[in-house]
């Protein structure tokens, strides 16, 4: 009998197989699981060089996996202005006063993180930026990376006056005379964007390795990269022939729009680009589609059109980011080639889109292994959650949304109306209707933590007003849906749940330990837990 490296027992074992097992303790070899059961069985595979961890009831369980992040962007804001801990616009300027003192050598002040709820309308002004910083140009990016606010120097430097029309993919926020107000909606912010100094590869390696230390101490093992480029490849790739790579990951290549199917031999290319080194931690088969923008700008696609705020109809039906014949011709080219679509679609006009591009592609090739999935999934038709389960295309959640917070309430149900406001965020319908669904942060866009994640999606209660009433709490997931989902369900989508997503005999061993047995009456709120242990493989890369 061959010895283990490392035995946990005392554990409260959630192995997510979806059958009952009677297991309080887990051994792990040469990076593998082997053997998940009763303590005094799995410890007899303890010997004298074995690691042992007793815990005292504790959680243990698969590694989570985000199934739709942006980590070196996150990695890379770290060392950027960062207002995403901020809440008002008063704070904001003091951060952005004291970032640009404190850089008096950085040519453009450039950020993320501003609230659409700390302005009038979700829209800042440049005049507020130009008080702060007249000479250099500023630009930041919003919470959920859908807006710019700049000032008056960056648009100078951009060309972008009263007479720029708005690009078809974007809008220019324009004060009473026309002239640009200060905020850049969606393609429009490449505008000014495209201006800022790129990073160079000694920063997206550091903003790699912040981001894979930061979301290892929240327990995740893998992540899906859910935008990437040629320098982020490149980046990954070296982390991979540097042995710096300890997170599993996926890559979602970036769709350009306005590119047509030209650029698939371009992402075909970086597919099959080898890295230095054996490994399966790294792939960039995934393709990710903007289908359209969001509902608190008015540009997710609807099928009806928004109200004004004051319950009139308005014309805006939002804006579909890709051509619907392009969509549909790109995704079943990608799909016959072995590629998955990620696709984001917010409003149920753009996941209308995605689900009748995914239909297309199975009318034409045939059910392949693709595991197309859907993020954001905000506002769904009815009449569309039993087409999830029906085309195979997984629900991929960002949880942490479906509350009734201020952006719900200022923003969201003034837009919508009473009808599709109770359409917002259907999780648990989707479970009902037989659909997949994985889970995901969208870090930066909000807390890339999985456990406050896990928390919302089964409470539908906002994190920081733990005391108000659900939002729409027939969409309420069980505590083993929503563990399920972070753990197997976004390793399906990964294409890793053969090695991962559950805890087995002969899968790897990615595991975290919490502070506390979720199960236990007096746990508390689950985003209260804590992770104090990850194992990537077997090897110790957070513990706390
Ligand atoms: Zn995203």
């Amino acid at each position: 009998m061959e010895l283990a490296d490392l035995v946990i027992s005392g554990a409260t074992v959630e192995t997510m197989t979806g059958r009952p097992t009677r297991a309080d303790a887990v051994a792990v070899r040469g990076g593998r699981i082997v053997a998940v059961g009763e303590r005094r069985d799995v410890e007899a595979l303890a010997g004298p060089a074995t690691r042992t961890i007793a815990l005292g009831g504790e959680t243990l369980l698969p590694g989570f996996q985000d199934a739709h992040v942006h980590p070196i962007h996150g990695g890379l804001s770290a060392t950027q202005c960062a207002l995403h801990d901020l809440d008002d616009a008063r704070a904001y300027a003091k951060r952005i006063a004291a970032y640009a003192a404190a850089h008096p050598d950085r040519e453009w002040i450039s950020g993320s993180g501003w609230a659409m709820w700390a302005f009038p309308g979700g829209n800042p002004g440049r005049a507020a930026l130009d008080a702060i910083v007249p000479d250099r140009p500023v630009v930041l990016a919003s919470r959920d990376g859908h807006s710019a606010w700049v000032n008056s120097r960056a648009l100078e430097l951009a060309g972008i006056t009263a007479a720029t029309p708005d690009p078809v993919d974007g809008r220019i926020e324009r004060d009473a005379n026309g002239e640009p107000a200060g905020t850049l909606h969606e393609g429009a912010a490449n505008l000014v964007e495209v201006l800022i100094p790129t990073p160079t590869a000694g920063d997206l390696d550091a903003a790699l390795a912040e981001a894979q230390r930061h979301l290892h101490s929240l327990g995740i093992t893998a992540w899906q990269d859910a935008w990437v480029r040629a320098a982020e490849l490149a980046a990954y790739r070296r982390a991979v022939a540097e042995e710096r790579l300890t997170m599993r990951v996926v890559a979602a290549q970036l769709w350009e729009n306005g590119r047509g199917l030209e650029q698939i031999a371009g992402l075909l290319h970086e597919r099959e680009t080898p890295v230095a080194a054996p490994t399966d931690r790294f792939r960039a088969d995934s393709v990710k589609f903007f289908v359209d923008g969001i509902i608190e700008n008015g540009t997710a696609l609807m099928t009806e059109p928004y109200l004004d705020g004051d319950s009139n109809p308005t014309t805006n039906l939002g804006i579909p980011m890709v051509p619907p014949n392009e969509l549909r011709a790109a995704v079943s080219e990608l799909d016959r080639l072995g590629f998955q679509c990620h696709f984001h679609a917010i409003g149920d006009g753009g996941i209308r889109l995605a689900l009748d591009a995914i239909e297309g592609a199975l009318a034409a090739n045939g059910r392949t292994d693709g595991r197309h999935h859907i993020a954001h999934i905000e506002l769904i038709h009815p009449a569309d959650i039993r087409r999830f389960a029906a085309i195979g295309a997984t629900a991929n959640m960002q949880p942490l949304w479906a509350a009734h917070d201020d952006q719900m309430r200022d923003l969201r149900i003034p837009v919508l109306g009473p009808l599709r406001t109770a359409w917002q965020y259907p999780f648990g319908s989707l479970l009902r209707s037989g659909a997949r669904l994985a889970g995901g942060s969208d870090w930066t866009v909000s807390s890339p933590n999985p456990l406050l994640e896990m928390e919302v999606a089964v409470t539908r209660v906002d994190t920081d007003a733990r005391d108000s009433p659900p939002f729409l709490p027939d969409e309420r997931l069980s505590l083993d849906a929503a563990l399920a989902a972070f753990t197997i369900g976004s390793a399906y989508v990964n294409h890793l749940d053969q090695l991962t997503g559950t805890l087995e005999v002969g899968k790897a061993a990615d595991m975290v330990v919490l502070d506390r047995n979720l199960r236990s009456p007096d746990a508390g709120p689950i985003g209260d837990a804590r992770v104090v242990l990850t194992l990537a493989a077997g090897t110790e890369v957070f513990s706390g």
